[in-house]
């Protein structure tokens, strides 16, 4: 975003199953890196922060603007990235001392806290729903001269672990409103029915002696997922067994228990006043070596197991795979988005068999084991709750900007915010510039 007098970098991300996902660093709009004055990090997941580290590797040396949260989770998940990177003999666009910097430079900015960030933009952070210290960037630029909000990604209905996002601001010009589920076609079963059906199959297979295996990235899904199993078998609407949580997925928690002012009013009052932090439930076991994940694989027991990585395409989530793929007793239950091409994906659509690689080698497995998911338990909003979002929002903007979804949801999104209120909906393409006053 450029004023009269400042640019600012509103996130850096990368996505990493994708050749041409990573931003535009090259563009002239950004070069020399140099001349940004200030970069604005609206949540922690890798598509908006992954590439952050880069910015200092490549001759930025100003401020991160971010939640203290956010601040946490970005460096857990770009160490990640590096290490996944350098296992899988990639090469990293960055090294740890780059991510030492990013860290150093962040300047933590709480929800509705007001600063200046550039010589004529102020920035306010509001609760965006959708991950531990997600934020839609309220920026209001010039003396009163126009306001612009950035959503970031967002969800507008109270989850189990956020309130739904904010959509009230002092001033509003201009909308920038993602798309994910943005789709005519994008509309999910509400909170309440996702728990319900995740307890039917999880009863069902545990039961019968079954496992039950959950394939969920680090942030986000996995702590909401945690605290659905962990109020059902408290109240024995589920058998009692063992929930082991492997990969990122133990620090990331520790780092929703750090900051419980950032959580929803119910789980709040429930931390602070009655001292009872689901998280810390003794239910859930952290699987520390190599050798506690083969005894867990190898064990007759039923249990339910976590793991990373969410679309299975890499990951502790493939070694129970690997061990449980042939058993009609075990069941695979899909709770998050999988994109097109992915592991998961495939074997959702119901795939008999899968030849995967095995320390190299390739590796054919017969599926036999229960293959489910459960929608619902998206940390964005589907197509109904983005046009509510716009539809209840104060003040209503004028223009409305949508990206962050695929081609034809940025282009529904926008056509159906049109007919509906009549507002200028518009989806700018990649490196598009739109001037706005
Ligand atoms: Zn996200
Ligand atoms: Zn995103």
């Amino acid at each position: 975003m450029s004023t009269r007098e400042s640019k600012v970098l509103i996130d850096c991300g990368v996505l990493i199953s994708e050749d041409n996902g990573s931003p535009y660093l090259n563009a002239p709009e950004v070069m020399p890196l140099g001349s940004i004055d200030a970069v604005v990090i609206t949540h922690a997941h890798l598509d908006h922060s992954g590439l952050v580290p880069a910015l200092y590797k490549y001759g930025y040396d100003g401020p991160i603007y971010t939640t203290p949260p956010t601040r946490d989770l970005m460096s857990l998940l770009q160490i990640d990235f590096i290490k996944v990177a350098m296992g899988e003999a990639r090469k990293s666009p960055y090294d740890s001392s780059n991510i030492r910097k990013a860290v150093a430079n962040t300047i933590p900015l709480k929800y509705g806290e007001t600063t200046d960030i550039a010589p004529d933009v102020r920035l306010t952070f509001q609760n965006a729903g959708h991950i531990l210290g997600s934020a839609v960037a309220h920026f209001h630029i010039g003396d009163g001269l126009y306001n612009v909000a950035m959503s970031g990604d967002i969800k507008f209905e109270k989850t189990w672990l956020f309130n739904p996002a904010v959509n009230k601001f002092p001033r509003l010009e201009t909308l920038v409103l993602e798309s994910t589920y943005g789709g005519y076609h994008d509309i999910q079963p509400s909170r309440h029915e996702a728990a319900q059906q995740l307890k039917e199959v999880i009863r069902r297979v545990l039961t019968r002696g079954g496992k039950v295996l959950v394939p969920v990235f680090a942030v986000g899904r996995s702590q909401e997922v945690m605290l659905v199993l962990e109020d059902a078998m408290r109240s024995h609407q589920i058998p009692e067994v063992p929930i082991y949580l492997d990969g990122m997925i133990w620090e990331a928690t520790a780092i929703h228990t750090a900051y419980p002012e950032y959580l929803n009013s119910q789980l709040r009052t429930q931390i602070f006043q009655t001292g009872e932090n689901p998280f810390l439930s003794p239910m859930f076991k952290r699987v520390e070596t190599s050798d506690m994940r083969s005894n867990i694989c190898d064990d007759v027991e039923p249990c339910i197991v976590l793991a990373t990585s969410g679309m299975m395409s890499g990951g502790p989530v493939l070694e129970y795979f690997k061990s449980w793929a042939d058993n009609p007793l075990h069941a695979l239950l899909f709770v998050g988005f999988q994109s097109e091409g992915s592991l998961g994906r495939r074997i959702q659509r119901e795939a008999r068999e899968i030849t995967l690689t095995d320390r190299g080698q390739p590796l054919t497995l017969p599926i036999k084991l229960d293959v489910e998911t459960i929608d619902g338990f998206s940390g964005h909003s589907d197509r109904l709750q983005l046009l509510n979002y716009v539809g209840t929002m104060e003040p209503r903007p004028e223009r409305v900007i949508v990206n962050h979804g695929e081609e034809f949801k940025c282009s529904d999104l926008a056509s159906g915010l049109y007919k509906k209120f009549g507002l200028e909906a518009r989806a700018p393409m990649n490196l598009e510039t739109i001037r706005l006053k």
